[in-house]
C-alpha cells in the first residue's frame, strides 16, 4: 500500500502503536530478504462478514506475505465467539462467510492453512500451562479486554473473555508463528503472547527456546474507523463488508458521519471522521491521504463521499466477483476447512508433545 501511515489516534500510544509501526517497517525488510524465516498466524472471530477494517488492517498483509513466500496459518476463532456472547448464533454460516472472504481476497489453501481452533484439541490444551504463566492482575489490566467487555452483549464477564489473550497465545504459539499481522487493538494481546513464550522458555526450556516471541506487523491502517467515526467493527453496525454490493456500499458511505467544515483535509487527530473517509479512498486508490484530501478540497463532504464510494466499489469489484464464484461451491469450502484442520492438528500435536516433554509430563 502506498498510503502514508495514519498518525496514531489519541489512545493509540498507550497501546504502543508508534513503536509497533516503526518495528513493522523493519520487519517488512526482513521478510523481503528471507521470507522462509517467518511463519504467520493470524485470524478472526466468526461473528459476521469481514469488512474494510479487516482488509486494510490485516487481510491485505496476510495475502501479501503469503505471496512473498511466508507460511501462513489463518485461524477462524470459533470458541472466541463466546467471549462476549451467550450463544453462537449463526456460527456455521459465519464460519463459511469467513472462509469465503479469505478465498475471495486471495488466501490460497494450497499454500496456506485455514482452520477452526475448536477442531484442534492439542492447541486448546496449551491453554492450561499458559494460564499458569500469567497473573490475574495482568489479565485484569489488558486494555483490549476492557474495551471488549465494554462492548460485550453479556451482563457478566465470562471466564473465557477474561482468558481471551491466553487463548490467543495458544492460537499463535501452537504453530510457533513469529509474525502476526494485526490491527492496533491486538497489540496488548500480542504482548501477553510474548510474555507467555518468554516465561515458558525460561521456566521449562532448559536453555532452549521452545517458542519464538512473535512480533506484530501493523499495516498503514492499524485502526480504520467505521461510518460512525469509531473503530470499524462487525458488532458495532458501522462496517462496510467486503461482500456488500455496490449499492449497499454507496448507501453506507452516504450515511457516514462527517463534520461541519466544508473544506476537506486530512487530520486524524482533530477530524477523525472525515480523515477516515479520506484514508479509505487513499488506500483503495493507492495514493496518499493528503493528496486525496487536497484534490477534493472545498468540494465538500458530498464530493468526498462520491470519491470514496467509487474508489471502494472499484477496488472491491474483483474480490466480490471471486467471492461470488466460491459461494456456489459450499463443498469446496468444507474441504478447505477439513484439510486445514487436519494440517493444524498435526502441527498442534507435535508442539504439545514438545511442551509435555519440556514439562516432564510425557507419560
Ligand atoms: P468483533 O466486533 O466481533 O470483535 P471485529 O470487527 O473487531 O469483530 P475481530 O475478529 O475482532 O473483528 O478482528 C480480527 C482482526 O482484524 C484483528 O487483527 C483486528 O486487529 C483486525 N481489525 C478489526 N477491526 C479493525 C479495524 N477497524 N481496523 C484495523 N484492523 C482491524
Ligand atoms: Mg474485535
Amino acid at each position: 500500500m502506498n498510503a502514508t501511515p495514519q498518525p496514531a489516534d489519541p489512545g493509540a500510544d498507550a497501546l504502543g502503536t508508534s513503536a509497533a509501526q516503526a518495528r513493522s517497517a523493519v520487519l517488512e525488510q526482513l521478510v523481503r530478504q528471507d521470507p522462509g524465516r517467518f511463519r504467520v498466524l493470524t485470524g478472526d472471530r466468526p461473528t459476521g462478514r469481514l469488512h474494510l477494517g479487516h482488509y486494510f488492517g490485516t487481510l491485505h498483509n496476510r495475502v501479501r506475505l503469503q505471496d512473498l513466500g511466508v507460511e501462513l496459518f489463518v485461524v477462524i476463532a470459533d470458541y472466541q465467539v463466546l467471549t462476549d456472547r451467550d450463544v453462537a448464533d449463526n456460527l456455521t454460516e459465519y464460519v463459511e462467510e469467513l472462509a469465503l472472504d479469505y478465498l475471495a481476497v486471495g488466501v490460497d489453501p494450497a499454500r496456506s492453512t485455514v482452520f477452526t481452533h475448536s477442531a484442534v484439541p492439542a492447541l486448546n490444551q496449551l491453554m492450561l500451562p499458559f494460564l499458569s504463566l500469567v497473573s490475574v492482575a495482568e489479565l485484569n489490566r489488558n486494555p483490549t479486554v476492557k474495551d471488549e467487555i465494554a462492548h460485550s452483549r453479556q451482563s457478566a464477564v465470562s471466564g473465557l473473555m477474561f482468558t481471551y489473550p491466553v487463548h490467543q497465545a495458544a492460537d499463535i504459539l501452537f504453530c510457533k508463528a513469529n509474525l502476526v499481522p494485526v490491527g492496533q487493538d491486538q497489540l496488548p494481546h500480542l504482548e501477553v503472547t510474548r510474555s507467555i513464550a518468554r516465561r515458558f522458555n525460561d521456566r521449562y526450556g532448559h536453555g532452549a527456546a521452545v517458542f519464538p516471541q512473535p512480533e506484530a506487523l501493523l499495516s498503514s491502517a492499524p485502526l480504520l474507523l467505521g461510518t460512525d467515526g469509531t473503530k470499524m467493527s462487525k458488532s458495532r453496525g458501522n462496517a462496510i463488508a467486503l461482500a456488500a454490493d455496490a449499492d449497499e456500499t454507496a448507501r453506507l458511505i452516504k450515511g457516514a458521519r462527517t463534520d461541519a467544515q466544508r473544506h476537506i483535509g486530512y487530520d486524524p487527530a482533530t477530524r477523525p471522521e472525515v480523515s477516515s473517509l479520506v484514508l479509505l479512498a487513499a488506500l483503495c486508490l493507492g495514493r496518499s491521504p493528503q493528496e486525496v484530501a487536497e484534490q477534493i478540497g472545498s468540494a465538500g463532504a458530498a464530493a468526498l463521499k462520491k470519491t470514496v464510494t467509487d474508489a471502494v466499489n472499484e477496488y472491491l469489484a474483483p474480490i466480490r466477483a471471486r467471492r461470488a464464484e466460491f459461494v456456489a461451491d459450499r463443498g469446496y469450502l468444507r474441504q478447505v476447512l477439513r484439510e486445514g484442520n487436519e494440517r493444524a492438528r498435526a502441527v498442534a500435536d507435535a508442539t504439545l508433545a514438545e511442551v509435555r516433554a519440556a514439562m516432564n509430563s510425557d507419560f
